[in-house]
């Protein structure tokens, strides 16, 4: 039988109207939130993430604004724009969109965001509260798909949880955030042998890893919930046979390419009990925790 089929859009508008009431209580007082967001060079998939999040900052009534920078900014103009943000009061959340042009100190810019400005929760002191259980900004990813678990009825405590990816945006943060709501967690990465053995321990599955289809149904245990983060774009014919549904294959024929996440979905979905599909599934909640992180922010 095909398994249930978890809709991060419906999850996400919830949590986007539950918002609402929230951000008109703020404005009323004359508190209306606001993210910043820097912006640099011309990805053009950074862009289009960007443009999501404001478009959704707007929707929502909250202020956004974004500073473009040419792909050939300095670090010190990159700092300059984010201690401008960390300064002002009617931004309340500092996002800055990775990846950064090459020359410029990444880890430096992030780092200079204000901690209480935070909304990505990359910063030390951000992490430090999380790990102490203590969270102030959930990364936004992993905090989306706990939401999404919590508010799709599936339970997590007691029950294994596997963890395919380790990255510090989040592989780790949600391991962390598994654990601290009582799953008996494994974080897998590249240096993992057998992987399959161990995925198939789950009752839990997330993929972050950014490998097309890597998860097939020989990962995955019957019945598990695969939660599926992995955001890649393909071009490959013979990939989206393997991995787009039917329905979605016409669409790949028209344009040439298609967004897939980490996990085969046509063939997962024959054997887990529940799944994300992409898209649809995680990247919205990501974009509904961001609104939430800068509106608690600014609260
Ligand atoms: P990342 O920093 O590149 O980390 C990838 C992780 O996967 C690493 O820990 C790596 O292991 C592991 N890995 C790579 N190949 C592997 C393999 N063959 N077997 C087992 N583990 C393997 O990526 P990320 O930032 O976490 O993002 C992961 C994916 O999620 C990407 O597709 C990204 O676009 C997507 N994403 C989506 C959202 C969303 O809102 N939906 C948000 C963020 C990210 P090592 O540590 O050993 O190298």
């Amino acid at each position: 039988m095909s398994a249930r089929i978890l809709d991060g859009r419906a999850v996400a508008a919830q949590i986007r109207e539950e918002l609402r009431a929230e951000v008109g209580s703020l404005v009323s007082r004359g508190r209306r939130p606001g993210l910043g967001v820097v912006l640099a060079g011309d990805d053009p998939a950074s862009a289009a993430y960007v443009r999501g999040k404001t478009r959704a900052c707007e929707e929502l009534g909250l202020y956004s604004e974004t500073a473009r920078l040419p792909a050939d900014v300095s670090t010190q103009a990159v700092l300059d724009r984010i201690a401008d943000f960390n300064r002002r009061d009617d931004v309340h959340g500092v996002l800055v969109q990775l990846p950064l042009p090459a020359q410029v100190d990444a880890e430096r810019a992030v780092s200079s965001v204000a901690p209480g400005k935070d909304v990505d929760g990359f910063l030390p002191e951000n992490v430090g509260l999380l790990v102490r259980k203590r969270t102030r900004f959930a990364p936004c990813t992993p905090a989306g798909i706990m939401q999404l678990l919590a508010r799709s009825g599936i339970a997590v405590a007691g029950r294994r949880a596997v963890v395919l990816g380790r990255s510090d945006i989040v592989g780790k943060p949600m391991a962390m955030l598994l654990l601290h709501a009582d799953a008996t967690v494994t974080c897998c990465h590249s240096r993992t042998p057998d992987l399959e053995s161990v995925t198939r321990e789950a009752d839990v599955l997330v993929a972050a890893v950014g490998r097309p289809g890597l998860v097939t149904a020989a990962h995955v245990k019957a019945g598990a919930v695969v939660i599926d983060v992995g955001m890649n774009r393909i071009q490959d014919p013979a990939l989206a046979e393997r991995l787009l549904v039917p329905e979605r294959r016409e669409r790949f024929a028209e344009r040439g390419e298609a967004l897939v996440g980490d996990v085969c979905f046509p063939e997962v979905r024959e054997v887990a009990g529940a799944i994300t599909p992409v898209p649809g599934g995680v990247g919205p909640l990501t974009i509904a925790m961001l609104l939430h992180n800068t509106v608690r922010a600014a609260g």
